[in-house]
């Protein structure tokens, strides 16, 4: 064999003072046990305002594998993953959570996969542990939705824990779209992928990153980048509501001509409550694709980097790390 191969793993990290150093230790003694490969471990900061990324720097200048990206402002887990992507050059990325919900220990099983021949190894959630109902319910109505609603396979409760080919990897990087809903993506970009069952175990410390807010975005995005079927949806709730609006017609002409008049004061009142109602659904759909646009045309970099201390290779120690 040739050179030896690299395994770059990128880690968003957003205010998750309380896990980064545990969260390196893990992943490097993961990491430094698997034979035949180097590795770089490549941690961007999303714009922290914790004490994260002095610690990064701190940790970093111990361990020449670690690469810190920072961003000048928080740009969203989504988009620091794309970031870490970018700045990867290993033969294959490994993307994982800051929070060890994603256990490290799986990795070595990803990889195996990947030199079986596959492209994506995608970790798919077994099980979900410490995360409260709501979350687990929610997640399983919205990966079913999406999965009726696109027309691209996107499977079902998998997240961004995951293993990419270089190969696919340049396919990925080349998908610069604004609203990013990264997991599609990397099924659009297709080749062989398969899945790895693992526990999805609770948050090491600290709390959820993804406030409701963000998650509903996130949902919306998902469907969004894949279909166009909630505009369809639209105009059927518009055809049904214009059928309704016929049958009830045809209705109070009968009623007229058998004599009974005026009354239905109620009716009316629902019928115009109803369709003001669907109207606005339809134009609200309208407008979050039409949102959309709007990003797109503007085409703004996906983020900006305030700083990248690079990996020291081997035989420096971290001692030279300058701001690109
Ligand atoms: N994260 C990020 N930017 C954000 C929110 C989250 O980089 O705006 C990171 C976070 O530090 C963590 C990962 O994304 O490493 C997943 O976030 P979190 O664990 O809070 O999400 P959850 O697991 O609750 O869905
Ligand atoms: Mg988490």
């Amino acid at each position: 064999m040739g050179k030896e191969q690299k395994i770059s793993v990128v880690v968003p990290v957003f205010n998750e003072i309380e896990v980064i150093d545990v969260c390196h230790e893990r992943l490097t003694s993961v990491m430094a046990g698997i034979e035949g490969y180097t590795y770089e471990l490549i941690f961007i900061d999303d714009g922290s305002t914790d004490r994260t990324h002095e610690r990064l720097l701190e940790i970093q200048a111990g361990d020449p594998h670690l690469k810190v990206v920072k961003f000048s402002r928080n740009f969203g887990h989504q988009v620091a993953v794309t970031a870490g992507v970018d700045e990867a050059d290993g033969d294959a990325i490994v993307v994982i959570d800051a929070d060890l919900q994603d256990p490290p220990e799986v990795i070595p099983g990803m990889v195996a996969k990947w030199q079986e021949g596959f492209d994506v190894v995608y970790g798919v959630r077994k099980r979900r542990v410490g995360e409260g109902r709501m979350k687990r319910w929610t997640a399983a109505v919205f990966y079913r939705l999406l999965r009726v609603f696109t027309n691209i396979e996107i499977p079902v409760d998998v997240g961004d824990f995951r293993l990419i080919s270089a190969r696919a990897a340049n396919y990925l990087r080349q998908l610069r779209e604004n609203d990013r809903f990264v997991r599609g993506l990397v099924s659009w970009v297709g080749f062989r992928q398969v899945g790895l069952p693992y526990e999805r175990d609770s948050r090491l410390a600290g709390e959820t990153k993804y406030p409701l807010r963000k998650m509903m975005k996130f949902a919306v995005d998902g469907i969004t980048s894949f279909s166009n079927m909630p505009l369809k949806l639209a105009s059927w709730l518009g055809y049904l509501a214009s059928f309704l609006a016929f049958a009830y017609l045809v209705s109070v002409f009968v009623q007229r001509a058998m004599g009974q008049t005026v009354e239905g004061w109620a009716t009316i009142m629902v019928a115009m409550l109803f369709l003001g109602g669907v109207q606005l659904i339809c134009i609200g759909i309208i407008g979050e694709y039409i949102g959309r646009i709007f990003n797109e045309t503007k085409s703004r970099p996906l983020y900006v980097i305030e700083s990248i201390h690079p990996a020291g290779a081997d035989d420096r120690s971290g001692l030279d790390n300058g701001e690109r």
